[in-house]
């Protein structure tokens, strides 16, 4: 026993180097297999990429995931959490690591031209038919999963521990984490010591981004119905406008981030739906509007949360009208904050591997993500971005003065080699570094 101790504080003591990845060496591995395993990896992409599946409909796409961690030799677990699959893989003594990926799609029309575009309709959860697309990048996503499931494998002597592959439905709803946790997850398959995920951006393919702290916003939603007196439209006097009651609050609760949030912090507040009334000449008796709000700070989203509440009575009080029904935080996911110790480790192997000009400083973006739902109960985590474009398009619509058509828009088309290369190249070296014997 005594002898073993000796042994790990020599360790200890030794250089931290001496236990790291060595990363241009494995990074050479990574590319040696992907060169064979590419084209297999692609046909997945395009496959997933035609047949979209809805948050918590995923039934599909979960049967291919499961089917392809099977044949890899994965314990495969599906329907946790609804739609969820969790893959175990164990490779002796260390830690557990989480890998998370999403499978659910958009319900939106793709319009990217693409041979391999999705033409695909659904119904959604309210049973209303749409279209269904891969315009959050999920299916590339769900590919490097798959690929870098099928890396480490195949690098297994390089590492040690056991792997969590966890793919969740309805990320776009920021509630399939929640599904999957609730299900007992981690009671059941373990907490894991780490967990990584990426996400495909907006940006030129080969390039990462990320950051310590927060890397997405927390996001919550208010719904609010505004009570008036219906009544004719000649006739105002008799009524309570419950449309000018939604105006007012829609103008005023502006001024909540603009007066009351100090500018050096970010919060947004924005009104996406206003539904009331049916012809011109009827003043409506209720006003429906929902909205989002993002923030980083737990404090400026109390504050915004509270804000919104004020805001809404005081719309209502002001036309003397009853108090409007008040819903917030319908559908939260907290900000994902990447753990620094944990990025700083990964950053010096994603540096030298892809070399420092690859790696681009990243703002926290204010979009949300249910990623932080897995990781909020203390696993130093950490969540990253590739990018998915040529440096050529990138001019063209810059020279075009075009916006970058990215994520959530229905010519949001990534270019599939070799993002996806980078995507599996990057969470393979990731796993490995904090899985090293
Ligand atoms: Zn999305
Ligand atoms: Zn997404």
């Amino acid at each position: 026993m005594k002898k073993i101790a000796l042994t790990a504080l020599l360790l200890a003591c030794a250089s931290p180097l001496a236990l790291a990845l060595d990363a241009v060496a494995a990074r050479q591995d990574i590319d040696r297999f992907l060169d064979g395993k590419y084209p297999g990896l692609d046909r997945l992409y395009k496959d997933l990429h035609q047949h979209p599946e809805l948050g918590f409909q995923e039934y599909r796409t979960a049967k291919v995931l499961a089917d392809a961690m099977r044949k890899l030799g994965f314990t495969v677990t599906e329907k946790v959490g609804k739609t969820g699959i969790v893959a175990i893989y164990r490779n002796g003594a260390g830690p557990t690591v989480m890998v998370r990926s999403e499978l659910d799609a958009l319900p939106m029309q793709e319009k990217t031209g693409l041979p391999y575009a999705s033409t695909q309709k659904t119904k959604d959860q309210d049973g209303r038919e749409t279209f269904v697309a891969h315009s959050c990048g999920h299916d590339l996503h769900m590919a490097s999963w798959v690929g870098t499931a099928a890396t480490l494998v195949s690098l297994k002597d390089k590492w040690k521990g056991t792997l969590m592959f966890v793919a969740q439905p309805a990320e776009e709803e920021l509630s399939g984490a929640r599904s999957m946790v609730d299900d007992a997850l981690f009671s059941k398959f373990g907490k894991p010591d780490y967990a990584f995920a990426l996400h495909t951006a907006p940006m030129e393919y080969g390039y990462l981004t990320y950051k310590a702290g927060p890397q997405t916003s927390n996001g919550d939603s208010f719904a609010l119905v505004f009570k008036g007196k219906g009544g004719h439209g000649s006739m105002p006097e008799r009524t309570i406008d419950p449309i000018v009651i939604g105006a007012r609050f829609v103008t005023d609760v502006q001024s909540l981030v603009s007066r009351e949030v100090p500018p050096n912090r970010f919060g947004v507040v924005s009104v996406g739906a206003f539904n009331a009334g049916t012809v011109g000449n009827i003043i409506p008796d209720e006003a429906v509007l929902l909205g989002t709000v993002r923030t980083y700070d737990p404090g400026v989203r109390t504050q915004l949360l509270n804000g919104i509440r004020r805001i809404a009575l005081a719309s209502a009080q002001a036309a003397n009208a009853p108090a409007p029904d008040i819903s917030i935080g319908t559908s939260q996911a907290d900000a994902v904050l990447n753990d620094a110790a944990l990025t700083d480790r990964t950053a010096k192997v994603f540096k030298s591997a892809f070399g420092d000009k690859a790696i681009q400083a990243q703002e926290p973006s204010p979009a949300s993500e249910d990623f932080s739902v897995f990781v909020e109960h203390g696993i130093p985590s950490l969540y990253f971005m590739i990018g998915v474009f040529s440096s050529t398009q990138l001019k063209d619509w810059a020279a075009r003065g075009q916006p970058v058509p990215g994520n959530h828009s229905p010519f949001f088309a990534p270019v599939p080699e070799p993002s996806i290369r980078t995507g599996v190249t990057a969470m393979s070296l990731a796993v490995m570094n904090v899985m090293q014997p």
